[in-house]
């Protein structure tokens, strides 16, 4: 069972992988939480030069994240799945469709065929949209704000609405929880959504 969480930055991916693998774990499943970008040694060096890499065009920033989630997918999501765990990622490929796609004006077609490419058409079970306006994703950040946090908010409105349509157009594959809800309310939404879909 594969499972990814999307949302704009400061929605609480972060927080709801984490409670999401203490609730399998106690539930007796195997569970294996990653993320991406990032998620592999490999991908690490890639996050660090889509985060901070200060002369990337669009088509390069897409190709590095396609490429983070290639090597993730083969070498890590698709043996775990294979070894009858529950795959909960913080971000997968609908964050390239919403930001490079759509906010960065590639293309929602061409960056979906990209990626179903790079991941050889794996799709999650589950994908959990934590839908917050991107003023309050930005007022909950702890950390400094890397290349992308520093976009303007017109470009973050923009995920947003992209993030949205991903899930209107998809609604069997898509939960949208209110991510202005508390971490347990968000948690129990998720909770009934995913119970059906868990092995036995
Ligand atoms: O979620 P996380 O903080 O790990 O994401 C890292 C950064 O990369 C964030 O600023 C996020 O907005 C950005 N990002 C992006 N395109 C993606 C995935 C993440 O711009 N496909
Ligand atoms: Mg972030």
């Amino acid at each position: 069972c594969f499972v990814s969480l999307e949302g704009g930055d400061g929605a609480g991916k972060t927080t709801q992988r984490d409670l999401l693998g203490t609730w399998l774990s106690a539930a007796g499943h195997d569970v294996v939480l990653t993320r991406e970008p990032g998620g592999t040694d490999l991908g690490r060096v890639l996050r660090d030069a889509v985060l901070h890499g200060d002369d990337l065009d669009p088509r390069t920033e897409a190709l590095l994240y396609a490429t983070d989630r290639a090597h993730h997918v083969h070498h890590l999501v698709r043996p775990a799945l294979a070894g009858g765990a529950v795959v909960v990622t913080d971000r997968y490929l609908d964050s390239s469709i919403a930001y490079q796609g759509a906010a960065r004006e590639l293309g929602d077609g061409e960056i979906r065929d990209l990626n179903l490419w790079a991941t050889e058409g794996l799709l999650p079970d589950l994908t959990v949209l934590l839908d917050l306006d991107p003023a309050t994703g930005a007022a909950r950040r702890s950390h400094a704000p890397d290349r992308l946090e520093r976009e303007s908010i017109e470009f973050h409105i923009h995920v947003r609405e992209h993030f949205l349509a991903l899930a209107r157009a998809e609604p069997e594959r898509f939960l949208v929880v209110d991510a202005a809800a508390s971490p347990e309310e968000v948690h129990a939404a998720v909770r009934d959504r995913l119970l059906p879909l868990l092995p036995a």
